[in-house]
């Protein structure tokens, strides 16, 4: 775990604690478990944290595709009958992406699930990420979480989340040593998160069946096991916490094959090249920050001899390294001329050139070619918005043609694609960032305020969206409009209201730890 720099609030364990009802937090439930919601409500006090660590990371494209991934999943839960109503309910089921190198990826109470870069750095299929997120979705949807906390009967609910925010921290930082960051007492905090033996073997097995019904290969599983196998066998993989996590025993190995062969598959049936997985692995390592000089020998890379002899696979992962990194070492043109060469060696693979027209519209917009952004990504390539208003295909499409449109001085027609986007996704706060953005490019002050302040919202952060929300209202009360303002304004009232009610209630929850 490792997605928060947040200091670690973590209390002796053992500590006398006040009872539950004077620190006004929801009672256990009958069996001594949280119900769901008061879980989700200890996922939501973790969570704003974590949004507010700068390596929280929110890429259209990488994120795209790990909802992809995960959205089947539930699709896939769901048909097997492992998703209560009242869990898909209650639940957020959202996935947050760190921005850090080691490779792990953990579910946190509530439905969240956070991966880490590095882990998606180092996968080669879609089919080996989604066994990752089967294996944590069904700690999720067992409760795990809930009936580990329980188990801890002496820890109150506030006290774990301070711990899990504490661990979060705790292995941030692989090298200085766990114990550093928390005092000495990560070694504790870990012993009591970890899941139990029985949890893990669950996990695996639901796991597996969620995968298969998602329509991704089985061999998904044994492929990322014996990556983490040869990870093991190094001598130092303090960047693989999920190793330590996931300790890889014989046990599960031999279930996970057993499982295979006993559906007639061959668990060590060779693996044929995923472009799209590649390409998006290779725009993880980049953004992960692997330090400059890792950079520039990623940008170097194509111009090694033998280069253009190598397999296709691994020449496409190179060209999107390096592209990407010559864009990190503000080499633009350099990266623009690298895009080019990726997008002609993977046009036979509709994925990967998606991939890689998106990464040359990305380039386009950050060399101020929004022209450019439109020829490559027009009006038709963005996908008609799905009709239960979740998911977030098309996302990277939607927003950069919004940012070339506005720059281009079509600001109404960016307001127009991301208006429905948002009504159906609120807490899609770039989203609500770029509407701001063609709002204020046409003048629109009120709705711009509003859109800024429902952006903050979106990232928790209450504070800020009540300062934009009243700035909206001062706004309206100098400036009064007609009909459309006036709906607006009441529209901004209430707004400021529910907020400065939320931010009232986190503020009492805060004072309480
Ligand atoms: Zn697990």
């Amino acid at each position: 775990m490792a997605l928060g720099t947040t200091q670690a609030r973590a209390q002796t364990p053992g500590t006398t604690a006040p009872p539950l009802a004077q620190r006004g937090l929801p009672s256990l439930g009958d069996a001594g478990m949280m119900t769901p919601l008061e879980e989700r409500k200890l996922g939501d006090s973790i969570i704003r944290d974590l949004y507010r660590d700068p390596d929280y990371i929110d890429d259209p494209v990488v994120g795209e595709y790990v909802d992809g991934i995960w959205q089947a999943l539930l699709k896939g839960a769901r048909a097997r009958g492992e998703l209560p109503e009242e869990l898909e309910e209650r639940y957020a089921w959202e996935v947050l992406l760190g921005r850090d190198r080691s490779i792990n990826a953990f579910a946190l109470p509530g439905g969240y699930f956070g991966l880490h870069l590095g882990l998606v750095g180092v996968v080669s299929t879609r089919d080996e990420l989604a066994s990752v997120l089967a294996h944590e979705m069904s700690h999720i949807t067992q409760r795990h979480i809930a009936r580990m906390i329980s188990q801890q009967s002496r820890q109150t609910p506030l006290m774990m989340a301070a711990m899990i925010v504490g661990m979060l921290a705790a292995s941030k930082n692989p090298q200085a040593g766990t114990a550093l960051a928390v005092g000495g007492q990560a070694a504790i905090i870990q012993a009591q998160l970890n899941y139990s033996r029985d949890m893990e073997r669950e996990a695996d097995r639901i796991g597996y069946g969620v995968l298969e019904q998602a329509g991704f290969a089985p061999r998904g599983f044994t492929g990322m096991f014996e990556k983490l196998q040869s990870a093991s066998r190094l001598s130092d993989n303090g960047d693989w916490p999920y190793l330590r996590s996931h300790p890889l025993t014989t046990q599960r190995i031999a279930d996970m094959q057993q499982r295979q062969r006993s559906q007639g598959l061959n668990p060590a049936a060779p693996v044929s090249a995923d472009l799209q997985a590649l390409l998006i692995g290779a725009r993880s390592r980049v953004l992960g920050r692997p330090g400059v000089d890792v950079l520039r020998a990623w940008a170097a890379e194509p111009d090694g001899a033998g280069f253009a002899a190598q397999p296709l696979p691994k020449r496409a992962a190179s060209l999107y390294a390096a592209a990407l990194a010559h864009a990190q070492l503000r080499d633009l043109p350099r990266a623009q001329g690298l895009a080019t060469q990726l997008a002609l060696a993977v046009a036979g693979d509709m994925f990967a050139a998606r991939q890689a027209r998106l990464l040359q519209a990305e380039l386009a917009l950050q060399a101020g070619q929004a022209a450019r952004v439109l020829t490559l990504l027009p009006a038709s390539s963005q996908p008609p918005a799905s009709p239960d208003g979740k998911g977030q295909a098309g996302r990277p499409e939607l927003l950069l043609r919004a940012a070339a449109l506005t720059q281009v001085g079509q600001a109404n027609e960016a307001a127009s694609s991301l208006q429905p986007w948002v009504s159906d996704r609120p807490r899609d706060a770039s989203a609500w960032q770029a509407l701001a953005a063609a709002y204020g490019a046409q003048e629109q002050v009120l709705r711009a305020l509003r859109a800024e302040g429902e952006a903050r919202v979106a990232q928790r952060e209450l504070a800020g969206a009540v300062d934009r929300f009243r700035a909206a209202q001062d706004y309206s009360r100098k400036n009064p409009g007609g009909n459309a303002d006036l709906i607006e304004a009441s529209i901004i009232d209430a707004r400021l209201r529910e907020t400065q009610a939320a931010l009232a209630q986190q503020r009492q929850d805060e004072a309480k730890r």
